[in-house]
């Protein structure tokens, strides 16, 4: 008997263990192998070079107080590109919105959706007390040793200017889209744009303009950031999460503080905020499994194994994932206090006390639901809970299975051989979710070869491109171009 049902358990394990490993085989979702790119864009390195220099020197700085950004600057900048660009801007129209920019480039099919490129023209401030730590100024476009530093390189006039570097190459070769090609650059992404991207989105709209496929700034070709995925991987954002703000304010009676009451505005404030991050949102593996899916062998065995079968391996990857804060953002809508406010002295029982919560909304919560689990979390009728302006809802989520993905997949691979294409979350927010309502197809993915090191230099110190990385971003942007503005 006991022989019978240890025989029984062993088959069934192996069935198990057969069915675990098929699935993990058949998980994996390869591209099509393509060759390098032969063809290659006729590019003046040094001439390119200036031209980004150029544009770094230019201090198109934002800041939250809209009384401190010179908009001098921005229209500083469009007259070095027009300097730059000469055939651009004799074959596309330009329209200057504000500070921000929007070229069309006729296609010969102008009744088929036209796609557009995007990016910014602003940049984040350099803190002045981390000044010397810069190898070379921020501001200077300098280049050494094969890099080049400045603010904007990376985030995101490097970006820009090599999509106008690609426009004006393929200009010189005589190319004619056959889809209408847009260029739209915001002025203001690293504050909202809103009077930017928003506008010229509005523009389009207006117009009736539809878009078969966008790209703007977002992942980049990474190499060692992800743990167990090994060799460049390229990470394209389908989608980004939404933004929440929430005001939670406790009131109390007030009086001196030799006598507390039971209810005090603080104690109730920071119990509510307690209770909130002790009851996170429920994880989801959808997004970060379709991102397994497409890595396939570039990520280890045991990964593999585990997002193929997540109805076995699913806590697992849910523990693991949580372990750092990219990991656990990746897969929730993620709980962030950021501001506290109470009492004037310390004798004193403040009559309120009000913090603010920053949520990050994964594709699938929405701001009301958000709010939901916020209340339903706190449980205390005595917390007023409001929310702040610029709420956002996360974006709709774009296909990796549409021609537009695939093309966007072969430019990369072809001109960065080795590279692996997977579709991915984007953490932060960008000008991308402004588009969305004219096009399905909003990809999210700044073409640079990039370290993790050198990743910190956004927003950060030392922000610093390699010469030969940006190089290939022309030469990604006009394959993009050519295949993208193609009518079928
Ligand atoms: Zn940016």
């Amino acid at each position: 008997m006991l022989l019978t049902i240890l025989v029984f358990l062993v088959v069934l394990l192996l069935f198990l263990a057969a069915f675990v490993l098929l699935r993990t085989v058949r998980f994996a979702r390869p591209l099509p192998e393509v060759e390098a790119l032969e063809e290659r864009l006729e590019i003046d390195a040094a001439q390119a070079l200036a031209h980004l220099t150029r544009a770094v020197k230019v201090e198109t700085v934002s800041y939250a107080e809209l009384e401190k950004i010179n908009f001098d600057r921005l229209i500083e900048l469009h007259r070095v590109f027009e300097r730059d660009y000469p055939l651009l801007h004799g074959t596309l129209q330009r329209e200057v919105i504000g500070g921000s920019l929007l070229y069309t480039w006729p296609g010969k099919r102008g009744d088929l959706p036209g796609i557009l490129l995007t990016g910014h023209l602003d940049v984040v401030p350099v803190d002045p007390e981390t000044l010397d730590q810069w190898i070379l100024p921020p501001f200077s476009g300098a280049v050494e040793d094969g890099v080049i530093y400045g603010r904007g390189v990376l985030d995101d006039k490097g970006s820009v200017v090599a999509v106008l570097e690609a426009v004006e190459a393929l200009l010189r070769q005589g190319f004619t889209p056959e889809r209408t090609v847009y260029l739209g650059f915001g002025q203001d992404e690293e504050i909202s744009g809103l009077m930017g991207a928003r506008e010229i989105a509005r523009r389009l709209d207006e117009r009736g303009v539809r878009l078969e496929a966008v790209l703007d700034e977002g992942g980049a070709i990474v190499e060692g950031t992800i743990p167990g995925v090994a060799g460049p991987v390229a990470l394209v954002g389908t989608a980004e999460k939404g933004y929440l703000s929430l005001k939670l304010r406790a009131e109390g009676p007030g009086g001196h503080s030799s006598a507390p009451p039971a209810r005090m505005a603080v104690y109730g404030l920071a119990r509510a905020l307690a209770l909130l991050v002790e009851t996170p949102f429920p994880a989801r593996l959808n997004g970060v499994r379709e991102m397994f899916r497409s890595l396939g062998p570039a990520a280890s065995f045991p990964l593999q194994m585990a997002f193929a079968n997540l109805w076995l391996f699913g806590g697992l990857a849910k523990k693991r994932l949580a372990q750092t804060p990219a990991g656990a953002a990746t897969m929730r809508t993620t709980t962030a206090p950021t501001m506290l406010k109470a009492g004037i002295k310390d004798n004193i029982l403040p009559t309120s006390a009000e913090a603010v919560v920053n949520f990050r909304i994964l594709p699938g919560d929405t701001i009301a639901s958000v709010c939901e689990h916020v209340r339903r979390a706190v449980n205390d009728p005595g917390i007023q809970i409001e929310a702040m302006d610029l709420a956002t809802e996360p974006s709709p989520v774009s296909p990796d299975n549409h021609p537009a993905f695939y093309r966007l997949a072969r430019s990369i691979r072809e001109v960065f051989p080795g590279t692996v294409v997977a579709p991915y979350l984007v953490q932060g927010m960008t000008d991308a979710r402004y588009y969305t309502t004219l096009s399905a197809q909003v990809y999210r993915f700044s073409p640079m070869a990039v370290s993790a090191e050198q990743l910190e230099g956004v927003h950060g110190i030392n922000e610093r491109l390699d010469v030969d990385a940006y190089l290939d971003m022309i030469q990604f942007y006009g394959r993009l171009i050519s295949l993208w503005s193609q009518a079928d």
